[in-house]
């Protein structure tokens, strides 16, 4: 079969190996880590940096079309790989989003709300920001997630002190909003322009980490994921973008609809598709990087998708690490097990979800609490 290429190693490129491998595709995965989860399942596993020439040549050599795993790929390596491969997505878009400045001034430009932010680059930008963005949370630019290089600040004085610790790289400083909730918009452009949607998941943070995702399949989308759809598609087209991306939105206890940010490729939130949707988000990525027509994205039932961090790995009488009791979660009918096969479990690290499937939702949402009784994992429906 033809060759398919990825670059980032990570769960979500293992994922998408599994499904392009399904399509008949053999994958070509760049990543340093020996260990990395994609590198074990791919076809070919180039252990280079993602801005290696000699591996980004190897790779574009193989691959007609390629792909990322992560918003942090240089976008200079995606520019070097598009003058020999089709890249999707393309350098311009990536290189927005993996910024938060560019990110947040190209959203509120297409006209989507944002939180009010102001751009931070000195101390001095701390002193003039305006009031109301404390409380507020200072972001790093970039390189974040899983709420990692984020801290909470009150005060002028606390933002200042984040910023040292951040050893005073370039930030947002956004007011701190009131949710509601939190939902999320993952869909899929086609070089022709074409998009599909899947229904968005209600979405809940533990920590700064998704959580759990909620996918009701018989209520048809409300009001405000249909906003969110239209929101997420203009954000699409005003990126140019080919390929999957997701809009994480918040939802104020106003009722008003604010984005968040953009991820651009798969998302945790739309892992529930692997289990509950005619295609699922992988097997679209692999379809639009190699030009294929885009699957569907209705549901086939409705689902609650728990995730599985490393913490579920320690005893908490003991603190010491065991095997989580998988048995004990493959016992509960619906419950579909994805592990990522690290090497290592650590607090707050990604180990792997379970799709937990049902007719309705209060099927899947009981379900789910046996799942998360089972893992240890607090759970409130
Ligand atoms: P991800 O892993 O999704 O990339 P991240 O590190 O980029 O995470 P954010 O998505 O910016 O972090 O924030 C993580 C979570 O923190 C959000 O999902 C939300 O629960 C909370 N949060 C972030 N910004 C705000 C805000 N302005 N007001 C209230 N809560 C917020
Ligand atoms: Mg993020
Ligand atoms: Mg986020």
């Amino acid at each position: 079969g033809d060759w398919l290429g990825m670059i980032g190693g990570g769960q979500l490129g293992r994922m998408y190996c599994h499904a392009a491998q399904s399509l008949g595709y053999k994958v070509a995965v760049l990543d340093p880590d020996p260990q990395s989860p994609a590198g074990a399942v791919a076809d070919l596993h180039i252990r280079a940096a993602y801005d290696d020439q000699a591996g980004l040549k190897q790779l574009s050599e193989r691959c007609k079309a390629i792909t990322t795993e992560f918003e942090n790929v240089p976008a200079q390596s995606l520019e070097t790989l598009a003058s020999a491969s089709l890249v999707r997505p393309g350098a311009q878009a990536v290189a927005v989003v993996q910024d938060r400045i560019r990110e947040k001034a190209f959203i509120k430009n297409i006209g989507v709300p944002v939180a009010p932010y102001a751009a931070i680059h000195t101390p001095q930008d701390i002193d003039a920001a305006a009031e109301g963005l404390f409380p507020g949370i200072l972001k790093a630019a970039r390189l974040g997630y899983d709420g990692k290089g984020q801290a909470r600040v009150k005060t002028r004085e606390e933002a200042r002190q984040a910023l040292e610790s951040f050893g005073g790289v370039a930030c947002v400083l956004e007011a701190l909003l009131p949710l509601a909730s939190e939902l999320s918009v993952v869909m899929a452009r086609g070089a022709d322009g074409q998009a599909v949607f899947y229904p968005s998941a209600r979405n809940e943070h533990r920590d700064g980490i998704l959580a759990v995702s909620t996918v009701d399949a018989r209520s048809p989308d409300q009001a405000i994921a249909v906003q969110a759809a239209n929101a997420a598609l203009a954000i699409a087209e005003g990126l140019e973008y080919v390929g999957v991306l997701c809009v994480e939105f918040f939802v104020l206890q106003d009722g008003r609809l604010i984005a968040n940010e953009i991820a651009p490729r798969p998302h945790n939130s739309g892992h529930y598709t692997m289990n509950a949707s005619v295609s699922s988000q992988f097997e679209q990525q692999v379809r639009v990087t190699a030009g294929l027509p885009l699957g569907g994205t209705a549901s086939l039932c409705s689902v609650v998708m728990l995730n599985i961090l490393g913490d579920v790995w320690f005893d908490d009488a003991t603190g010491l690490k065991r095997e989580p009791d998988w048995p004990a979660v493959l016992a509960v009918p619906g419950a579909k097990l994805h592990l990522y096969g690290k090497s290592e479990a650590r607090r707050g690290r990604k180990m792997g979800h379970v799709n937990v499937l049902g007719a309705t939702v209060a099927d899947a949402v009981g379900a789910a609490s046996r799942v998360a009784h089972a893992l240890g994992i607090p759970f409130q429906p």
